[in-house]
């Protein structure tokens, strides 16, 4: 860091954040374009009842094959869509082709299908007034069966709206369930569970990567299967990516996991021969 000294205050430049500034800007302009040019695609991730190993969800996962850039991940993009808004057009995209996908999955496969498909939503789509308005019409549109709808949200997305946790209400009084995504990253507040409107808990891969190791991290896991079964929510382990650990989550009492063992995001994940993700 080179450092600017001004009147006494030391302001730390680093030429990096300025690089990064820039190039956000470019990528938020960039996603506009994109959506005009239909640059965006879904991925879909099975989500795995134990022991038997059948599909019986996916997530949807968004990708954006960029003309220059090439495949630019969500982690990169999605901050940046939230940032100047896009992303309630982009979530709203998302949300059609996802059920549009899951309806014809429903028709086509019959009993095979997936029983749900899993959308994640941001913290700026909650604070929209009209989302449950939306999800409603997709549903519609698309003939798929809220039962067959789960809407992931972050904790700290419904601690960052005022509106988030009525919004929330809304989505779920159509039939659709609630995850809470990453649970345990964020501004986790166990106190959260008992009021809000959820029925799926999605427990961090940060926990999961411990589990069967000794130490302190590996109890969190253990401790959120308890949680789960007392609040009557379905746990979600996120992010297995050994048999080891798929095993121990089995032991500890998860019935669903979700992660590279048993499926990358796929285009087609129903079937694709090759779990591996569309390169760029
Ligand atoms: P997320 O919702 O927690 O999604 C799970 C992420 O973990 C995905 O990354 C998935 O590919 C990755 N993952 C799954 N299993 C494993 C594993 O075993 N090992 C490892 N290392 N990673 C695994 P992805 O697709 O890059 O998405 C990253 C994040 O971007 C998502 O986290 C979500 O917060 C956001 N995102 C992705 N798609 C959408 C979308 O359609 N809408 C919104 N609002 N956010 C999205
Ligand atoms: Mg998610
Ligand atoms: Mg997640
Ligand atoms: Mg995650």
């Amino acid at each position: 860091y080179a450092a600017k000294v001004t009147g006494g205050r030391q302001q730390h430049y680093d030429p990096a954040l300025d690089a990064r500034a820039s190039q956000h800007a470019e990528l938020g302009a960039e996603l506009r374009t994109g959506l005009d040019e239909s640059q965006f695609f879904m991925v879909y991730q099975p989500i795995v009842a134990l022991p038997s190993g059948d599909t019986v969800a996916v997530e949807a996962l968004v990708r954006w094959r960029h003309p220059q850039r090439g495949l630019v991940s969500p982690a990169d993009f999605i901050p940046i869509a939230e940032h100047n808004g896009l992303i309630v057009e982009l979530g709203a995209w998302i949300l059609r082709e996802a059920c549009t996908r899951m309806a014809h999955w429903r028709d086509t496969l019959g009993a095979r299908a997936p029983q749900r498909v899993s959308v994640n939503a941001s913290a700026r789509q909650l604070s929209e007034p009209d989302f449950a308005g939306t999800v409603a019409a997709v549903l519609a549109d698309t003939g798929l069966p809220p039962r067959c709808l789960v809407v992931e949200v972050t904790e700290t997305a419904v601690f960052d709206s005022d509106t988030a946790l009525d919004t929330l209400r809304a989505v779920r009084a159509l039939g659709v369930r609630i995850a809470l995504d990453d649970f345990g990253t964020g501004h986790s507040s166990l106190g959260l569970l008992q009021t809000a409107p959820v029925d799926i808990l999605k427990v961090d891969k940060s926990f999961v990567d411990h589990v069967g190791t000794p130490g302190r991290q590996a109890v969190i896991a253990r401790a959120l299967i308890d949680v789960s079964n007392h609040l009557e929510l379905t746990a979600i382990a996120e992010g297995v990516e050994t048999a080891a650990q798929a095993d121990e989550l089995y032991r500890l009492g998860y019935r669903y996991v979700q992660g590279y063992h048993f499926g990358r995001p796929a285009p087609d994940p129903m079937f694709s021969g090759s779990q591996h993700e569309l390169a760029a």
